[in-house]
């Protein structure tokens, strides 16, 4: 039977970008999903997985976000979503949904639910006191109440803890609070809350079963380390220093109008808290896809309450270790009191810090800003690779640095993996692969090496599995060098050099497939190079055949430059764009604007927005030069291209003739080839040869054309004054 899986990432809250922190947690879960949809099982039938997420997009943070930007909450919530693609896209991260809690499914859901339990009699209600805002004429949550420090006085504190001296303690506890939103001070006053009773005997006695027990794999549900902390939560003990633990409280689920949120059945004006909305979104994520999917087949469609009651079915959750104690007690009890399914896995990872700076939670995203990553041209792959290498199955933190990642990169994916293919492929006879036994010589097979790393993998021990990767390419490259083919092809030993060369790329196919749930773009291009099947874990043990035609080799990866690194911890110049912390909105700060563009808000010359800044060191990679078309010819079987004969200026060959560039030019529908011989232009000379259908093209000529070629055509290729010589640079 395959392994039918649904895996979800914590739901991020809907008033602001994501951060580096976010990244993390979706790669490592999309690694996660990767590899199981690379298995298949015996049948052949491939891994069933549903990969969703959603926007938190509810709570008063959010209302008083929304109504400061003077829009309706729906329309704030709406950016921000409509913010998340480019990052996902950006980082690779494939979900097979993203939707929003603020979704119809998570209305239903969360109110079914909530029947549910009030007829399991874990439902009650309790008078309590709350403050009052008589302003702004609603209750007000801790973090908007500020005051005095009850225990040392210290000025401006939050209603639930002092940043001065770390003391806990309730708002009603400050001295002299007042309202964070008006100013006023407020009114203390009793309301009738919603309470889940977490403390029932029936709750705990669950929950000690489920925090300690065994998975229908066998394994624990829960990490050692975070089964052992939840369960200090549940014990009714006296402690070490004298003070009682009470064992689990009941939870507050409830909170007044006005409120953006979801309200509770016959209770009008009351609404559910966070713990019986934000984590139904995972079910209203799932509900909504196999809904689409459903329509979509038909009556072959499977629903989603037959999805949810395969009792086959593995429900994981990837979560922060910020968010343990919610996943591990409450829902669980409040899925299965409801009659549901509780979740089979809590996989908790610790905080991402940066340079061993400061810590990436929820509320703070400074250090590595993921967008400025992608618009640095810094390769999303560089990143999944360096977080995998540092990743692990425990609940601990990793640290991203700067110099660490730089050497990891350009050591093991460059240097050590597609160098492989890179110094292999020339010697293959007409770009065919020739007998070869890897395997014969070395004691890691590369059978052995995909079921080692697929344990470590399916266990979530990354580093480990790609350490193993390492290990073996190291090998492989030991081999190529020991057999050095490059000197065999010179002592006319060129079946020999094709052996060596075939052995390592059959090898570079394995590397690539353990690889390939961290580098899936990469995977690809390897894929096409080696003209094979997509790579998947079973297929990836079975050599290519002899004589199996592969590829010309193109440049598969870069090198990371010192300077991206450089500039990417570069302190903005302005306000960072849209981090929006809770703790700024809960200050009552302006959220920070965008920086405005270098045009101007709004304008973007020559149809398109001015590209990110660069250094002038940016600039000084791209070599200009002038150049003289000594010839320029239509192509044959292109209507856009014409083929120019360029002289740079770069002497003569060893015939005594000019040095001239092949370079293909999108510009025939501006120009006859006649009226372009004898011209110079400008061109880039330095960028890497590119092979084309019609040829090698060995540079980039320079034409201006505006950023909506349809409504304003035209191409104007760049010409240097008179006096230009070629070869001269520009700068
Ligand atoms: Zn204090």
């Amino acid at each position: 039977m395959p392994r039918k899986l649904f895996v979800t990432t914590a739901l991020p809250y809907a008033n602001g970008n994501f951060h580096i922190g976010h990244i993390m947690e979706y790669i490592q879960a999309d690694i996660w999903v990767r590899f199981q949809k690379m298995q298949r099982s015996e049948d052949g039938s491939p891994v069933d997985v549903n990969f969703v997420c959603a926007d938190d997009a509810h709570g008063a943070p959010i209302m008083i976000a929304a109504e400061k930007a003077g829009k309706t909450p729906q329309q704030f919530v709406a950016e921000i979503a409509a913010g998340r693609k480019p990052y996902l896209d950006g980082f690779h991260i494939a979900f097979d949904n993203w939707h929003s809690t603020d979704a119809p499914e998570n209305h239903d859901l969360a109110r079914q639910i909530y029947r549910d339990l009030k007829a399991a009699g874990l439902i009650d209600t309790r008078t309590i006191d709350q403050f009052f805002d008589p302003e702004k004429t609603m209750f007000l949550p801790d973090r908007y109440i500020k005051g005095q420090c009850p225990k040392c006085g210290a000025k401006d504190q939050f209603g639930d803890n002092c940043e001065v001296c770390g003391a806990v303690y309730a708002p009603t506890d400050l001295i002299g609070p007042y309202s964070t939103l008006s100013g006023a001070t407020p009114v203390l006053k009793s309301s009738e809350h919603f309470f889940f009773i977490l403390s029932d005997p029936r709750c705990v006695e669950f929950l000690e079963q489920w925090v300690g027990g065994l998975d229908t794999d066998g394994k624990p549900r829960l990490q050692l380390e975070v089964a052992n902390k939840v369960r200090e939560w549940f014990s009714v003990r006296e402690n070490a220093d004298g003070s009682r633990s009470e064992g689990l409280g009941d939870w507050d689920i409830s909170r007044d109008a006005p409120y953006f949120g979801i309200e509770i059945p016959d209770a009008p004006g009351k609404y559910f808290y966070v713990w019986l909305d934000a984590p139904v979104g995972y079910l209203a994520s799932l509900k909504n896809l196999l809904d689409r999917r459903c329509i979509e087949a038909g009556e072959d469609g499977l629903s989603f309450t037959e999805y949810m009651a395969d009792p086959e079915l593995e429900q994981i959750h990837f979560i922060g270790k910020d968010i343990v104690t919610f996943h591990t007690l409450f829902w669980p009890a409040m899925l299965h009191f409801s009659g549901r399914k509780a979740p089979n896995k809590v996989f908790v990872h610790g905080f991402l810090t940066v340079n061993n700076g400061e810590k990436m939670s929820k509320s703070r995203g400074t250090g590595l800003d993921p967008l400025k990553y992608l618009s640095l041209g810094m390769n999303p792959e560089w990143l999944r690779y360096y977080l995998a290498a540092k990743l692990n199955a425990k609940n601990e933190d990793i640290d991203f640095n700067a110099d660490d990642f730089l050497a990891r990169v350009n050591s093991d994916l460059v240097g050590k993996f597609v160098n492989i293919a890179s110094r292999a492929i020339k010697f293959l006879p007409e770009g065919k692969l020739v007998a070869s036994d890897f395997d014969a010589h070395s004691a890691l097979t590369s059978k052995s090496l995909l079921a080692l790393v697929k344990d470590f993998y399916d266990s979530r021990e990354y580093a480990k599995g790609l350490r193993e990767v390492m290990l073996f390419a190291d090998q492989v490259n030991a081999r190529f060098d020991a057999a050095a083919p490059w000197k065999l092809v010179k002592e006319s030993k060129a079946a020999l050099a094709a052996e060596k060369s075939s052995e390592a790329l059959q090898m570079f196919r394995v590397i690539t497939a353990c690889l390939k749930p961290v580098l899936p773009a990469l995977a690809e291009q390897v894929e096409v190079l080696l003209k094979c099947a997509p790579l998947d874990w079973i297929n990836a043990a079975d050599s290519l055949p002899e004589g199996h035609l592969v590829g010309a080799y193109h440049h598969l990866m870069q090198r990371v430059d010192p300077k991206q690194l450089d500039a990417l911890f570069e302190p903005p110049a302005q306000p960072e764009r849209s981090q929006a912390a809770p703790e700024m909105i809960a200050n009552g700060d302006r959220q920070p604007s965008p920086p405005p563009s270098p045009g101007g808000r709004g304008s973007e010359p020559g149809g398109e927005p001015i590209a990110p800044t660069i250094t002038i060191d940016d600039f000084a990679k791209i070599d200009l030069r002038i150049a003289l078309i000594v010839n320029c010819e239509a192509v044959d079987g292109s209507t856009k291209l014409l083929r120019l004969t360029l002289d740079a200026g770069e002497g003569t060959d060893p015939q005594g003739g000019p040095i001239l560039r092949n370079v293909f030019s999108g510009i025939a529908s501006a120009y006859q080839p006649a009226d372009l011989i004898g011209k110079h232009t400008v061109m880039v000379a330095n960028l890497a040869p590119r092979k084309m259908k019609f040829g090698l093209s060995e540079g980039m000529v320079l034409a201006a054309s505006h950023g909506d070629e349809k409504a304003t055509p035209g191409i104007y290729l760049l010409e240097p004054w008179p006096g230009a010589r070629p070869g001269m640079r520009v700068r």
